[in-house]
């Protein structure tokens, strides 16, 4: 339950005064519904109303704070016209415009004869000086022009309403217990929470709303700290759940390494040495193993598996795709099954006898091992008794569902994989109450893409080298980028290619796209594993995890519309063999900076981690991991892309906490669960075990 002293903060924004269901409905749209969101609205900039020229000074274009009598009030002819009002000072005139503003309100604001104070945008019309709709009129004295703070607003929003909603929300803002370490606070000069906020919406100069601010600091660690320590209190509860050790004999692990047709790398090697420890441990595993695309993860999940089988428990693995789960299914049934391994596939596909014989299979324990997607979460899977559960991909999947997976089983081990190079500060927040195996070595033998950039008018050209690739025997890939978020422009796009390709390549071009269906879609991607398809023509559903080994070159038009994460991705889809691949990024001029940065990068390196931080610098960090997929929290008042050290200092810090205090229960503890629940962390803090 939230504490009560901060229910004045989370009432909605119409509890203030002057903030009626109108305006409500603006603010809200602009900052949210409540005060505490507006508390949270950054300001974005300055205005300074302190310029006060005369008029005959008062540059058009700029906000300006006008002292001018009152010389004449010009009602409009019909509703369409402004009511103007004609003012003046020594030096000039000035027309102030109204449009569908009552004639008596304005009278009573600007009265004939009297002077006035106007503040607002200088325009001009023909050669008059103009403003319409001053943000400031008020007689001489009676107001105090300064800076004021600027806001994102929403269409019918003045900033004035806007500034009058920060202000009383901040008015309505409690003193709070301090949740800071007092000497953290003194180091770093940082203010009391209170006065960053009254700081934060108060600023005096346009410095004051640079990031590196105390009060900016301060509110910022503030809520990165509430962000590390709900997931430290969650990694905290999940391995204060029992959990089972598991250690195999090694039997089957023996024969699947013996198989294999090379040695594992010393990366996969340590990634597994690391997993068996978890394993073998009392505790419940919750480890995240991060390797670049290629470097050979589903070997290592599949060591992970094969040691809970060998001790006669159950292992999934589990895909966030139907194509995933299926070629995952096919390359460990290549690997499992001759060392005697039993599998099954479940997907949301199968339907009837069959499903209903993998079902029984799971529930009596006769099969081992378990490859899906989500339907592996669904209610009528049991599993006879479930060990361990690999995610793959997992940032398209959410933290709840790890959870979920969990639960099928007693003490389940978790192990997550991802391809996505993710910085570190960002795995502290996506991640962070996971531990991480890094693969870092790719597999020997790997050459690396060369990879280069052309402007589409070179298409020809791309065409005769994809025809000599043919020739020497080369599998291709060819994408087609998503243009405006819209499936059928996207897909009309790489038919109207694919058909141009099959004029001069004939039915060695195939076509692969999200709206085929699922069975189509195998047999497409079959055909250009195996049979007579070399050149495929696709969407982005390529980009995850599909393994053609064959596959040496990747064209991939209007390169520049791509994030860098996923260029990297798709042209992961290539070099995966022994033979040397191309990578040609095709781009329509002009380009701008940012793409030309990415198309540079992605020329420069094939180095996943460099390409992440380079993501991470070009765009804001929500995008890296994509918020919405990744369920990451998004931040309000820090900014990761200045805020990494703080990141790495709340992380830290949120472990001590809970190490020293696990209940939160000091003074200092009550005051940080207010702190989890002003950032609206509550799920974390039903983990503590005193309420
Ligand atoms: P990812 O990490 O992208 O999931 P995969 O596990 O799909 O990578 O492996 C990519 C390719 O590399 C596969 O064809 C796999 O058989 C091969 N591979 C894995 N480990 C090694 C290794 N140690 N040496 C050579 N090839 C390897
Ligand atoms: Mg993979």
């Amino acid at each position: 339950m939230r504490p009560e002293i901060l229910f004045p903060l989370f009432a909605p924004v119409t509890s203030l005064k002057g903030i009626g269901q109108r305006f409500g409905k603006l603010v809200e749209r602009a900052a949210g519904p409540r005060l505490v969101d507006l508390l949270w609205a950054k300001p974005v900039g300055m205005i300074d109303r302190r310029f006060a020229p005369k008029l005959k000074d008062a540059p058009p274009g700029q906000i300006a704070t006008l002292t001018v009598r009152v010389d004449q009030h010009l009602a409009p002819g019909n509703s369409r016209q402004p009511y103007r009002v004609r003012c003046s000072d020594e030096t000039g005139h000035i027309t102030l415009t109204f449009f569908h503003a009552r004639g008596d309100w304005i009278e009573k604001i600007l009265p004939l004869g009297q002077v006035r104070v106007i503040s607002g945008k200088v325009e001009t019309y023909g050669d008059q000086l103009q403003m319409s709709h001053p943000d400031h009129v008020a007689p001489e004295g009676e107001i105090e022009l300064a800076v004021e703070p600027v806001y994102g607003l929403t269409a019918g929003l003045s900033l004035k309403m806007m500034r009058r909603a920060v202000l009383g929300a901040v008015a309505h803002a409690p003193a709070l217990p301090e949740w800071q370490d007092p000497a953290l606070l003194a180091r770093r000069r940082w203010p009391q929470w209170l006065d960053a906020i009254e700081a934060l919406h108060g600023p005096e100069t346009l410095e004051d709303l640079a990031p590196e601010r105390p009060a900016r600091q301060r509110l910022a660690y503030d809520e990165l700290l509430a962000d590390q320590l709900a997931l430290a209190l969650v990694r905290a509860h999940a391995k204060r759940q029992p959990g089972r050790v598991i250690a195999g004999d090694g039997r089957l692990r023996e024969r699947i390494v013996a198989r294999l047709p090379f040695a594992l790398t010393g990366s996969q090697r340590q990634a597994f040495e690391e997993i068996g420890a978890d394993m073998a441990a009392p505790e419940r595993m919750l480890r995240l193993l991060q390797g670049d695309v290629g470097s050979g993860k589903t070997v290592v999940a599949l060591l992970a598996l094969a040691n809970a089988i060998e001790t006669g428990a159950q292992g999934a693995l589990m895909a966030p795709t139907e194509i995933l789960a299926r070629q995952h299914f096919a390359t460990l049934e290549r690997l499992a099954a001759p060392a005697g391994i039993r599998m099954a596939l479940l997907t949301g596909r199968d339907k009837g006898k069959p499903r209903e014989r993998v079902l029984e299979g799971l529930a009596d324990g006769t099969i081992e091992l378990a490859v899906g997607t989500h339907a592996l979460f669904q209610d009528e899977v049991r599993f006879a008794d479930l060990a361990v559960a690999v995610i793959d991909e997992q940032h398209r999947f959410g933290v709840e569902q790890r959870v979920q997976l969990a639960s099928k089983g007693r003490g389940v081990d978790v192990l997550v994989m991802t391809a996505t190079p993710i910085p570190r500060s960002l795995q502290m927040t996506s991640y962070g109450d996971l531990d991480a195996s890094r693969l870092t070595e790719k597999p020997a033998g790997r050459q690396p893409i060369k990879t280069s950039v052309l402007p589409v008018e070179r298409l020809d050209e791309v065409a005769d080298a994809v025809a000599r690739a043919l020739d020497r025997g080369a599998k291709v890939y060819w994408v087609c980028p998503l243009i405006e978020e819209n499936e059928t422009i996207d897909l009309a796009a790489a038919e109207e290619r694919h058909a141009r390709l099959a004029e001069r390549f004939g039915s060695r071009a195939g076509l692969l796209h999200g709206r085929m269906k699922p069975t189509e879609r195998d047999r497409v991607m079959e055909d250009f594993a195996k049979g007579g398809t070399d050149l495929l023509v696709a969407t982005t559903v390529i980009e995850v995890g599909v393994d053609v080994p064959a596959a040496t070159v990747m064209v991939i038009e209007h390169a520049e519309r791509f994030g860098l994460a996923q260029l990297h991705q798709l042209r992961g889809r290539i070099g995966r063999g022994t033979a040397a691949s191309t990578c040609l990024l095709l781009y329509a001029p002009p380009l701008g900076e940012t793409a030309k940065e990415r198309l540079t990068i992605m020329r420069e390196t094939e180095d996943g981690f460099l390409i992440a931080e380079a993501d991470l610098r070009l765009r804001g960090a929500g995008e890296v991991l994509g918020t919405r997929q990744s369920g990451m929290p998004e931040f309000r008042l820090a900014d990761l892309a200045y805020d990494q050290e703080l990141l790495a200092i709340a992380h830290d810090e949120a472990r001590l906490v809970l190490a020293r205090d696990p209940d939160l229960a000091s003074p200092r503890g009550k005051a940080l669960r207010i702190l989890l629940y002003l950032f609206e962390r509550d799920a974390a803090v039903k983990y503590l075990r005193s309420g």
